[in-house]
């Protein structure tokens, strides 16, 4: 397991919705601990909903299908009445914490915390107002509700003495590029926290969003230095699914490699969902979280392939998706060459050639079937799996039987075109008579 940071502990949630915990690590003596001990909680993952907050309904079915997903927490713009009136309703109806995302009006904030939502997001660049501030933070207080602290680069830099400050802060991280919008979202951030602390509010969590992944990274690790609050990583504004996925994943990547960042929101112009399925396979990725449900792995081909890799690959992750709720580890591969391998560290597999498939389960051969009968006898091995797993008669990552490689010529790989061209002698083999297990 990779070191996380340790910070003050926040919780967000309720008795209905859980307790979903961001951070931790501190020991009680901390003066930041709250007199607690609290171990590091698992990373944690958001979104955000893509749809108007007032529309009660679709706004329900999203955070929903947020949920089922896999969000832990989920976020919503208010910038309207009707968008805080609006909570009351959709609250009761969603099974995860809602944060609300205020820009501008404070009012927004307070009328949220009325309104029973788990946490606000507070924006340092267009809500300053010292008396606004404490208006939010006493109301929050009062409901044991945490604050987000979000110092996104393009609210900062949008200020009216942004050349002074320019200036003034250009001495700071002398010889970054970007130097100046780092100290700049440090001094607003460290200006912002102390009308919190003269408020002896510390139920913070910080983030510092960029669409720069390498200013991301910097930024995120320089205050992670100066504050013991956790972090919610992000990348804003990151562009389309494609572009926007790999933004995110190298700077939230680099950053939880080196134990950086509590929680984490994958942001892209796409369905939602998707981030939520891209944050949480970075987070299993690193070993930040545990794995539900399928871990598939599937070879890119290349000139051996003999069968419709992709299609075959695509079928099964639709389907396991939602079928298979145990870590499992699937292999599909396209070959002899990696097939073996891979497959031997796997639960369930098969490796294709010559338009048939070899199947494993826990490192037995199972059956050899043409390139037709892949997906569905693989597929019924996994869910035969899943069952015994969970009736306890099979375990996760145990080999009944190492796997031998079956022999390339005969079995696999390109043997009948070389038998047809009579560069090898032709033998009756398990492919060769049809032989399905
Ligand atoms: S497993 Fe075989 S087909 Fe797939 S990439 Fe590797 S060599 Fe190519």
């Amino acid at each position: 397991m990779l070191p996380r940071r340790s910070t003050r502990q926040v919780c967000i949630g309720d008795a209905r919705t859980g307790v979903v915990r961001i951070g931790g690590g501190l020991p009680a003596q901390h003066p930041l601990s709250g007199g607690v001990e609290t171990a590091v909680a698992p990373v944690v993952v958001q979104t955000m909903t893509a749809g108007y907050t007032h529309d009660v309904d679709r706004c329900v079915a999203e955070i929903n299908r947020m949920a089922a997903a896999g969000a832990d927490v989920v976020r919503v713009a208010v910038p309207e009445k009707k968008d805080t009136e609006a909570l009351r309703h959709i609250i009761p109806q969603v099974g995860v914490p809602i944060v609300a995302d205020v820009h501008f009006h404070f009012q927004r904030a307070l009328e949220a915390v009325e309104a029973g939502v788990h946490k606000i997001r507070l924006n340092p660049g267009n809500i300053s107002d010292r008396d606004q501030v404490n208006a939010v933070i006493d109301a929050c207080k009062e409901r044991g509700l945490p604050i987000r602290v979000g110092v996104n680069e393009g609210s900062i830099i949008e200020r009216k003495d942004k050349q002074k400050r320019k200036e003034e802060l250009g001495k700071f991280f002398a010889g970054h590029k970007q130097g100046h919008l780092m100290a700049l979202m440090i001094a607003k951030l460290e200006e912002y926290l102390d009308i919190f602390h003269e408020r002896e509010f510390f139920d913070i969590v910080i983030s510092a969003k960029s669409m720069d992944a390498a200013f991301c990274i910097d930024v995120y690790k320089e205050i992670s230095r100066r504050f013991e609050y956790p972090l919610h990583l992000g990348v804003t504004h990151a562009g389309t699914k494609e572009s926007g996925c790999i933004r995110s994943v190298v700077a939230l990547g680099s950053l939880l490699s080196q134990g950086v960042g509590d929680t984490i929101r994958i942001s892209y112009a796409s369905d939602p969902v998707h981030e939520v399925e891209d944050g949480l396979e970075l987070l299993w990725s690193l070993g930040l979280r545990e794995r539900k449900g399928v871990d598939l792995i599937a070879c890119p081909t290349c000139g051996r392939i003999q069968v419709d890799l992709f299609t075959l690959v695509q079928d099964v992750r639709k389907v396991l998706k939602d079928e298979i709720t145990v870590p499992m580890k699937v292999a599909v591969m396209g070959c002899i060459v990696n097939g073996p391998g891979e497959a031997e560290g796997a639960d369930v597999a098969v490796f294709a050639g010559d338009r048939r498939g070899i199947i494993y389960v826990q490192g037995e051969r199972v059956a050899n079937v043409p390139e037709g009968e892949i997906l569905e006898r693989l597929l019924a091995e996994c869910r035969g799996f899943q069952a015994r797993v969970l009736a306890g008669e099979a375990k996760l990552g145990d080999k009944k039987v190492e796997i031998v490689p079956p022999d390339p010529i005969g079995e696999l790989g390109s043997g009948f075109e070389k038998i047809a061209a009579g560069q090898v002698e032709a033998r009756p083999t398990d492919l060769t008579v049809g032989r399905t297990g």
